[in-house]
């Protein structure tokens, strides 16, 4: 309960009373009435926009306008009847204590108001407990900066996966741990705690970039043009941490965490494999971290709905009749097509999309002929596309077909175009759920203190991450890793991308915790 009702009150651990509001611990998919009754009844059925089963989809269909928060929260006070003065502890404490049928009465009772003693009182145990956590996290440091290493030194790309997800498993069977493999080829998932509702996921990614490390240091890749630049190695490893945390403890744990280990992030689509293989089961909730170069390490930021962008790739084949140079009417010039349909694409952003919806259309290359005094018979060129909705790739999508094969057809050519699913799967936008976006918030703030927590940014980057997200709700959170001593500033994908392993502790403990007091603040009843 100390730790539901701390962070209930106290977010930033200063001892001061929260402004945080209650309500953020109700289902944020329910109705006003759903929220009364989830809450004092422990309604176990949530309804979740785009779940995948048809029962849901009746329950999105037929859901009433979800309220906000100040709704439901009105609400409550409306039907209470109170003094101002004492509504919002009241609502505070129908959160602490979810089981107390007093809290609905309509009066203050005399056991509310010595409950409210009773979460006061446990602020000051809080503050160590947190510290407990983050102390048993740096303790495990050597392990985890070990583990990391193992990784980092032999990285494996898209499923193939085989060694990390073997040393994941001699890791778990270490920790007694159970775990059930492989999901998605060679992906791993584990479960901790009472193995029963609620349950809440956690999601690290385990592949390397077919890249080659320039960075000159005793644990740098061993595998020639392999190189985990872009940090997946310690989020696996910050996942195993969090493995090895909630074992400790397991006996606290009001429900079950899935840690999912997750393969090809990387252009592979592997989320969309996992969930198709039942990595989810039946959580409820997911989180998800990624190291951040640009925040020093000890920091970290999330930002409510669209975070990271949806994602395709495309490749554009103009097809014309080759022929010599000096008699351009006698063939059918695929340069001048392809020139046109590449000068037309520009227009899509900014001419058919709302300024106010990010989307990025790049053209990364081009290539066609060998001669300088020949006219090709084919030009290709290709690329990316990236949207902040997924709507709005599909979007895109039609129009890169329609404009390619049109100019191609008007300059008396054939346009073709592929946006190479099979290879590289579209993925997602990765939009964060905003209730857990705030408890992304106060967890944060209770284990690094306020002013090591940000509001993230936007990037039309992506990660497949979203796929999860269109299932269940969940946040992708950024983690500072940033250390100009060391020289961990360089840019993911970077063949001098390096990491400042003192992250590894802080993940492992953020990770642990984000789980924990979701499962606390999401009992059952
Ligand atoms: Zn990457
Ligand atoms: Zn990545």
């Amino acid at each position: 309960m100390d730790f539901l009702a701390s962070v209930l009150l106290d977010p930033d651990n200063s001892g001061e009373e929260s402004s945080y509001p209650v309500y953020e611990t109700f289902n944020p998919h329910s109705s006003s009435a759903e929220l009364q009754s989830n809450f004092f009844m422990g309604n176990e059925s949530i309804p979740v926009p785009g779940q995948a089963s048809d029962e849901t989809k009746e329950n999105v269909t037929d859901e009433k306008p979800k309220p906000k928060p100040d709704e439901a929260a009105s609400h409550l006070i409306s039907n209470g009847g109170e003094t101002a003065a004492l509504q919002e502890p009241k609502l505070r404490l129908r959160s602490a204590f979810k089981s107390d049928e007093n809290a609905a009465a309509d009066k203050p009772s005399r056991s509310l108001i010595t409950k409210l003693h009773i979460v006061n009182r446990s602020r000051a145990s809080f503050s160590g407990k947190v510290k407990a956590l983050m102390n048993s996290a740096k303790a495990e440091k050597d392990w985890l900066v070990s583990i990391r290493r193992q990784i980092h030194e032999y990285p494996e790309l898209r499923f193939e996966e085989h060694n990390t997800s073997a040393l994941i498993r001699r890791e778990l069977d270490k920790l007694n741990i159970s775990y059930m493999s492989p999901f998605a080829q060679t992906g791993v998932v584990a479960q901790v705690g009472s193995g029963s509702t609620p349950v809440v996921a956690l999601r690290a990614d385990m592949d390397a970039l077919p890249l080659q490390e320039l960075v000159d240091w005793e644990h740098k890749s061993k595998v020639d043009g392999r190189m985990h630049g872009c940090g997946h190695d310690a989020h696996t490893t910050m996942l195993l941490g969090a493995a090895k945390l909630l074992k400790k403890r397991e006996d606290h744990l009001k429900g079950t965490v899935r840690l999912l280990f997750q393969p090809a992030e990387e252009v592979g689509s592997g989320a969309s494999y996992m969930i198709k293989d039942g990595a989810l089961g039946n959580a409820e909730a997911i989180f998800a971290m990624h190291v951040d170069f640009e925040r020093p390490t000890g920091t970290i930021a999330s930002i409510a709905g669209p975070a990271l962008a949806a994602v395709c790739f495309f490749e554009a084949k103009i097809e014309g009749q080759g022929g010599h140079a000096a008699i351009p009417h006698e063939v059918k010039d695929p340069v001048i097509a392809a020139s046109f349909a590449i000068l037309a694409l520009q227009q899509l952003i900014s001419r058919e999309v709302d300024p106010l919806h990010s989307q990025v259309l790049s053209v990364t290359y081009i290539r066609g002929g060998t001669a300088m005094n020949a006219i090709p018979h084919i030009v290709e060129f290709g690329g990316t596309l990236r949207s902040l909705t997924t709507d709005g790739l599909y979007q895109l999508q039609k129009r890169v077909r329609e404009v390619i094969e049109g100019q191609a057809t008007v300059h008396r050519c054939k346009g073709f175009v592929d946006m190479k699913e099979e290879e590289h799967p579209s993925i997602p936008a990765v939009i964060n759920d905003e209730v857990l976006h705030e408890h992304v918030q106060r967890v944060g703030k209770l284990l690094l203190g306020s002013n090591n927590v940000k509001p993230g940014n936007k990037v039309m980057a992506g990660d497949d991450f979203g796929s999860y997200q269109e299932v269940i709700p969940g946040v992708m959170l950024s983690i500072g890793i940033r250390n100009e001593t060391l020289g961990a500033v360089h840019s993911p994908h970077s063949p001098y991308f390096f990491l400042d392993e003192n992250v590894l502790p802080i993940g492992a403990a953020i990770s642990t915790a984000l789980a924990e007091i979701y499962l606390e603040e999401h009992q059952s009843l």
